[in-house]
């Protein structure tokens, strides 16, 4: 089975090697920070609630985010394994996965802080698919439009300065806990994620896992 967790400080670039692996794997890509957003956009219950705490650039409550979580596991496509992105990111919430499914690899993604800062400057978002794009290291081919669908490119409300910055501090806070929860079940591996070549890093966490 190919369960697998990245854990990575924002601007680490899980999601961007997320979308080369779903396709190398042939297993969904399961971002709660994305079900979030889309889920704020069609503004369902579950999105009135987590906008409050998103916006505050807080996390949302873990019994919202858990249950979020284990309907879409139960979904047929991640029969075959999945790649979790932004979950868990408490120990509440690594133990309550713990009862829902087993976890074969935990990838941890390292990143010098410099360089997150030169990443984190100029990402950008499709509004309508959520795909990822960045000024410098991976334009899109129009100025402004997504690529992959012609959706509207934007700097996502908790990617501007402040936002970060509390971002930065509570993944510290709480990705270390989290790390040697899974260190004790033997299932971390830690990729070098300072490339700035996605399809290195991609490379290096296939060979990870392979191992
Ligand atoms: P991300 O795109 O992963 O950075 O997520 C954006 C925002 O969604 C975060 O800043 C949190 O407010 C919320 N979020 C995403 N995943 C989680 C999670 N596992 N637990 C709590 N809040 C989350």
């Amino acid at each position: 089975m190919k369960n697998i967790i990245l854990i990575g400080a924002q601007g680490a670039g899980k999601g961007t090697y997320a979308s080369l692996l779903k396709v190398d794997l042939d297993i969904p890509h399961i971002s709660t920070g994305d079900m979030f957003r889309e889920a704020i956009k069609n503004q369902t219950p579950v999105g009135l609630e987590a906008k409050k705490f998103i916006d505050a650039g807080n996390l949302v409550p873990d019994e919202v985010t858990i249950k979020l979580v284990d309907e879409r596991l139960k979904k047929p496509d991640c029969k075959k394994g999945y790649m979790l992105d932004g979950f868990p990111r408490t120990l509440p919430q690594a133990q309550a996965l713990d009862r829902i499914t087993k976890i074969n690899h935990v990838i941890v993604l390292d990143v010098r802080e410099d360089v997150v800062l030169q990443r984190l400057g100029g990402r950008i978002q499709c509004r309508k698919c959520a795909a990822i794009f960045h000024l410098t290291n991976l334009p899109p081919k129009k100025k402004g439009i997504c690529d992959k669908c012609g959706g509207e490119l934007y700097t996502r409300e908790d990617d501007k300065p402040e936002a970060i910055r509390k971002r930065l501090a509570t993944f510290h806070e709480q990705s270390g806990p989290l790390i040697a929860f899974y260190e004790n079940k033997g299932v971390v591996h830690h990729a070098d994620a300072n490339s700035p070549v996605p399809r290195e890093v991609a490379d290096e966490i296939l060979k990870l896992l392979k191992a």
